[in-house]
């Protein structure tokens, strides 16, 4: 039988997409017997009737599940935060990284909108750069205005697929439309992006950029930690993790050993300390959320 990626879906019908050709499939079958329903991303087993129809019979296993937008199978997020225009802020970026970690998808930082930074804020992004970068992410400067880093990101999103995040108005359709000047996203001025919500579509597409499929919806819309058990968060924070492993205290959650490994490195500036300040902010809001008994 074949197969072949969902890249849309939109009236009751799914886009398969096999090699180069796109077949417009119905869901009937097996699948209804588990009650899965296709999602976009979904790699699935279909018949054909003819060269562009068919309908799906069997939707393989995910690797993951975004709600929002509608997405199986991520493998990647490109975290869009621009330098000024809002702001750079570490304290959401890490808030994006630990839903993304925790989803298991693989982040890339893009710090957008370089050329609107002055030379003084640009030497702190510099150092945020090389921090996250000791972390061991992939963080790109880009501007969409210059095209100065966006060839950088191309290469990423082979055969992936990728979701963008990020605020409204960081950039995240200008971006696109740098790397790929035939999707003519349409862009937004910061004055619409107050005020009434933005992005109320529901429908959600892949399309395709180089080899890869990148979602033409931007992801993560809720920011809050409702599933991640505080033992899970140091996972989040890889560098707080790596350190953690020393720490000789057994489950120790960092916060409150007064010679915990952890500790030791922020004081000793291995771990910045605005990273652990998070860390301990982000504790304090799960276990605020559910209470231990
Ligand atoms: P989105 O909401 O994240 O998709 O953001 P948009 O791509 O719609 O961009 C929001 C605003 O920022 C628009 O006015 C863009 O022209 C502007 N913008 C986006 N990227 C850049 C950039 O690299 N440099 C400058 N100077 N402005 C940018
Ligand atoms: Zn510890």
């Amino acid at each position: 039988m074949p197969s072949g990626k969902i890249i849309k879906a939109l009236s009751g019908f799914y886009y398969v997409l096999d090699g180069d050709k796109i077949v417009q499939c119905r869901g009937r079958g097996v699948f209804r017997k588990n009650k899965v329903t296709p999602l976009v991303g979904d790699s699935v087993v279909y018949q054909a009737e003819n060269i562009t129809d068919g309908y799906i019979l069997e939707v393989n296993e995910r690797k993951n599940e975004l709600i929002r937008p509608p997405i199986a199978n991520v493998d990647q997020a490109i975290l869009v935060f621009s330098a000024v225009e809002p702001d750079f802020s570490t304290a959401l970026l890490d808030r994006f990284l630990v839903l993304i970690e925790d989803n298991e998808i693989e982040p890339i930082i893009v710090v957008s909108k370089m050329d609107l930074a002055s030379s003084g804020s640009k030497d702190e992004l510099d150092q945020y750069i090389k921090d996250y970068e000791a972390m061991g992410y992939t963080v790109i400067a880009t501007s969409s205005v210059t095209s100065d880093g966006t060839e950088r990101l191309l290469p990423f999103l082979e055969d992936k697929i990728s979701v963008f995040a990020g605020q409204s108005g960081v950039g995240k359709s200008s971006l696109l439309n740098a790397i790929n000047p035939e999707l003519e996203l349409k862009t937004n001025d910061i004055s619409t992006h107050l005020g009434r919500g933005k992005h109320t579509t529901r429908h959600v597409e892949l399309i395709h950029i180089g080899t890869g499929l990148v979602a033409d919806t931007p992801g993560f819309s809720s920011l809050e930690f409702i599933e991640i058990e505080a033992e899970r968060l140091s996972y989040c924070f890889p560098e707080i993790h790596k350190t953690g492993e020393l720490c000789k205290f057994r489950g120790c959650l960092h916060d409150k050993e007064p010679k915990c490994a952890v500790k030791g490195a922020v004081e000793d500036g291995v771990i910045p300390d605005y990273r652990y300040h998070h860390y301990i902010q982000f504790l304090d809001e799960i276990r605020e959320r559910k209470p231990r008994y």
